[in-house]
Formats: C-alpha cells, structure tokens, sequence
C-alpha cells in the first residue's frame, strides 16, 4: 500500500489540488468496495429507498469519516468510526433527507424526529404540515419536543396547533394561525404582569410607558418601549394599553408624588 501511494505522489505532484483528489480517490474506492456494510450500518436500507441518494449519502459520510489522505482505512476502522460519531452522522442524514423530499415516509419521519436535533427547525412547518395531511398525529409530540429543545419556543402557545410558537405579530410559526390582542394578553396573564410592573417601575419608566400608550412583554419582564434592554429581546409582544390601565399609570404616578 505504501509503495502505491508514494509510486501515485511521484507520478502526480500536483501542489495543493493533489491531497484532495487523493482523499476523493480513497473514497471513491471505498464507495465500491463497502457500500453495502456502510448503507446497512448508516440503517439507509430501510430509510433512503432511492439508490442513487443512498450512495450521495455513504459518499458524503465516507467523507466526514476518512481522514487520512494517504492510506485506506479498514473497514472495521470506518464502522467504529461510524458507531464513536452516531450523533452527527444521524444529524447530517436528517438534514440531506429533509434537503431533498418535502414527501417523507414514516421511518424517514421516525429518523429525522429522532435524530435531526437542529437540523429540523428550517422545516419545521413543512414537517408539522405533513404530519396532519397524512393523519401521523402521533409524531406531532415529537415534534412539538424538537422545537422546545432546539427551536424558539415563545411565550403564547397557539390554540390550534399547540406549539409555543405565537410570534411579535400574533401568528404562529408552525401552522400559520393567527390569534388577538385579546388571546395573547390572557395567554401572558397580562392584568397581573402589569399592576405588579406599575407598582414596582421608575416614574421616568411609568411616563414613557404614558406617551407610547404600548408596553413590551417579553419573558423577563414588561418593558417600557424605550428601554435599552428592547432592542436586545429574542421574542416579545407588544400590548396596548386600555383605560383602566392608562389610569392605573396616573394614580400610581399620583400617588407617588404625594409621598414625595
Ligand atoms: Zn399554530
């Protein structure tokens, strides 16, 4: 093997280019001589029924795992490669998978519900879409897992889908539903948040808050729309206020000065 290898760098010195034909010539010849361990290792027969993308896939994780540019590893030194980096290699899977079809059959579903991590978010509601036309609402838990551990899940969950993924313009991000000032405000407890806010802000606070007429409600806290922290917020709702609220500002306003 060596001999080969030094005999194929003195026949072809070509600079930089050359390390990476090499390493692609490697996995060329691996692709041939151990597609079919690697497929049934990756769990790609029962996943990718096109043979095409299952050798894309073995090519692409032959890839990641062979690292030596000059020698061909064993194949016993490629499946415990495989086994030590399950987590990512499943993770890249998940992600060609969910790249090429927005049609996913159910073990496709199961994998990349399992395994995506991340990977999932970008197709979130196309999968959540999915899941209701072909009646697999058993999966959506698994999803609606997804998106709490690697999404931005929100303050307001949405009555439809039930996900908490109600975004600043009341619309949810998963099944597009839109829900009222109304919903959010009762979603948020929005009456106690705001006499407690009252009670405890600034009176410069409570004055700005009076002029813009809205609060910001995020999930430390309400917010007078000009405070700094604002613009440094990942997800919050802007509530306007009513006149009992408005009045509340006034005599706690009122009340304060009286003290003074
Ligand atoms: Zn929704």
């Amino acid at each position: 093997m060596v001999k080969n290898d030094e005999a194929s760098r003195k026949s072809k010195p070509k600079g930089r280019g050359s390390v990476r034909k090499v390493n692609k010539d490697i996995v060329g010849e691996l692709l041939v001589q151990y597609f079919d361990e690697i497929s049934e290792a990756l769990g790609l027969r029962g996943l990718v029924i096109d043979e095409g993308f299952q050798r894309e896939l073995v090519r692409e994780v032959l890839e990641l795992i062979v690292h030596s540019t000059t020698s061909k590893p064993s194949i016993d030194v490629l499946l415990r490669r495989i086994k030590s980096n399950r987590r990512s290699i499943n993770k890249f899977i998940s992600a060609k998978i969910l790249e090429s079809t927005d049609k996913f059959t159910a073990e496709q579903l199961n994998f990349i519900l399992s395994y995506g991590e991340e990977a999932v978010i970008p197709f979130i509601s196309e999968i959540y879409r999915e899941l209701i036309k072909s009646g697999r609402s058993e999966l959506i838990d698994a999803l609606k897992y997804v998106w709490e551990k690697y999404g931005r899940p929100t303050l307001v969950q949405c009555p439809k889908c039930g996900f908490r993924s109600i975004m600043p313009d009341y619309s949810c991000t998963i099944c597009g539903y839109s829900v009222t000032e109304s919903y959010v405000r009762e979603q948020l407890s929005f009456s106690a948040l705001f006499e407690e806010y009252v009670r405890t802000a600034s009176i410069s606070d409570l004055r700005e808050v009076l002029d813009a007429g809205f609060v910001i409600v995020s999930e430390s806290g309400i917010y007078s729309p000009r405070n700094k922290a604002v613009s440094s917020l990942k997800a919050f709702y802007s509530i306007y206020l009513v006149g009992r609220e408005i009045s509340l500002i006034i005599s706690e306003m009122s009340s304060r000065e009286q003290e003074i």
